[in-house]
């Protein structure tokens, strides 16, 4: 088992180490790098793939964040140095920690960069605070900066981060074709572009694992660097060897493409503001039973989706569902689900009555075990009557 990187730059030499000598192997010039990123970026925001939060997709995630930090190594820079020259704590357009589009999306848009006044805000303070940063420490300063974030659909992170990529694209080509005044300007600008491609893929991300299965995650104390960490955390996934010793370049993208090809369950989309939204949940290893949160997940997304076009649900409801969807969640996986509180919840389905109460009592024998383990059947039985 290797140890996990813990800043930008250890994320950068992890990779370096482990397939430096690969990419001397096969030749790798710097525009092959971005050739992968790019390859890999359709997979990972095509609809098909990214709504499935799974140890495939995930794989994926990782490849692009490996081969991103070789093409920062290939062109000679420093993954910190990239991000922290174009987000040092502020927003590079509006020079503010709170971006001023979060209060109000319509201010007037911003204008050019101001380099100077950009590169001023890296004191050294800034400097040796943002060095320490992993990739979920970047992912979590990005959204202070642009909170808005938080609450964007998923689709903002897929468009952009394309957007990005053409972004960077352009600029590498203008690069390769200045003349050499040009070049300098060129070089600055392509790692700008590079750092906007990794700060959306970073949002893409947070989105992706935390907000679609926000309890799978969470129970699981989970990272962006954990999941980028899981495929290498022995070396490289396809040889196996801590330093790279693959002969096939394309093995791993065969495997991974076609175990992504068969069937998969669908998470669906039950949102939680933000993964705090949990609360403070203490969780000790081993105490949660894996196989019942997968289950119980799987029946909530179904149920939520279920309930959603029901024309006699408002919108108010639907909001109200979710919230006791992640209550009932939050108490199960900390075993205090409060009976007054499930109680409740039962009432507020008995009285809606139709569908939705159909839909949650079978809901609530599919999730039976856990409800039973927490001597809540009682209360469903009594509520519903007739539930065995
Ligand atoms: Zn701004
Ligand atoms: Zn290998």
């Amino acid at each position: 088992m290797l140890a996990r990187p813990r800043s930008l730059d250890e994320w950068q030499t992890f990779f370096d180490t482990m397939f430096r000598e690969t990419n001397q192997r096969f030749h790798r010039e710097p525009d092959d790098f971005l050739d992968r990123m790019s390859e890999i970026l359709g997979y990972v925001t095509s609809e098909k793939h990214q709504q499935f939060n799974t140890e495939n997709y995930r794989r994926f995630y990782a490849k692009f964040v490996a081969w991103s930090c070789g093409f920062i190594t290939a062109r000679g820079a420093r993954l910190s140095d990239v991000m922290i020259q174009r987000f040092p704590g502020v927003c590079p357009y509006c020079l503010k920690p709170d971006c001023i589009l979060n209060a109000n999306p319509l201010a007037s848009p911003h204008k050019e960069i101001d380099h100077g006044a950009l590169a001023d805000k890296i004191t050294p303070r800034v400097r040796t605070t943002m060095e320490r940063l992993d990739l979920e420490g970047w992912r979590a300063e990005l959204f202070k900066i642009y909170t808005r974030n938080y609450h964007r659909d998923i689709g903002v992170f897929v468009d952009k981060v394309h957007e990005e990529q053409s972004e960077l694209r352009y600029a590498l080509r203008k690069l390769k074709n200045g003349s050499d005044a040009d070049q300098r300007r060129w070089s600055m600008i392509v790692k700008h572009e590079f750092a906007d491609v990794f700060a959306w893929f970073l949002g893409l991300g947070y989105h992706v694992f935390f907000r679609t299965q926000p309890w799978q995650m969470l129970i699981r104390k989970q990272t962006l660097d954990d999941i980028v960490f899981a495929p290498y955390s022995r070396g490289c996934p396809d040889c196996e060897h801590e330093v790279c010793d693959c002969k096939d370049p394309d093995a791993s993208l065969r495997s991974s493409l076609s175990s992504a090809e068969v069937g998969l369950s669908h998470p669906g989309g039950l949102e939680l503001p933000f993964p705090g939204a949990f609360g403070p949940m203490i969780i000790i290893a081993g105490q949660i039973d894996m196989t019942f949160i997968e289950s119980f997940n799987n029946s909530a997304n179904m149920f939520v989706e279920g309930v959603q076009p029901d024309p006699s649900l408002t919108d108010d409801d639907i909001a109200d569902i979710r919230k006791m969807m992640n209550q009932i969640a939050t108490g199960l996986a900390g075993r205090d689900l409060s009976p007054t509180v499930f109680e409740a919840i039962c009432e507020w389905f008995k009285r809606k009555g139709g569908d939705v109460a159909d839909r949650f009592k079978q809901f609530l024998t599919n999730v039976r075990d856990g409800l039973v383990a927490n001597g809540l059947w009682e209360i469903v039985k009594n509520t519903f009557g007739g539930m065995g």
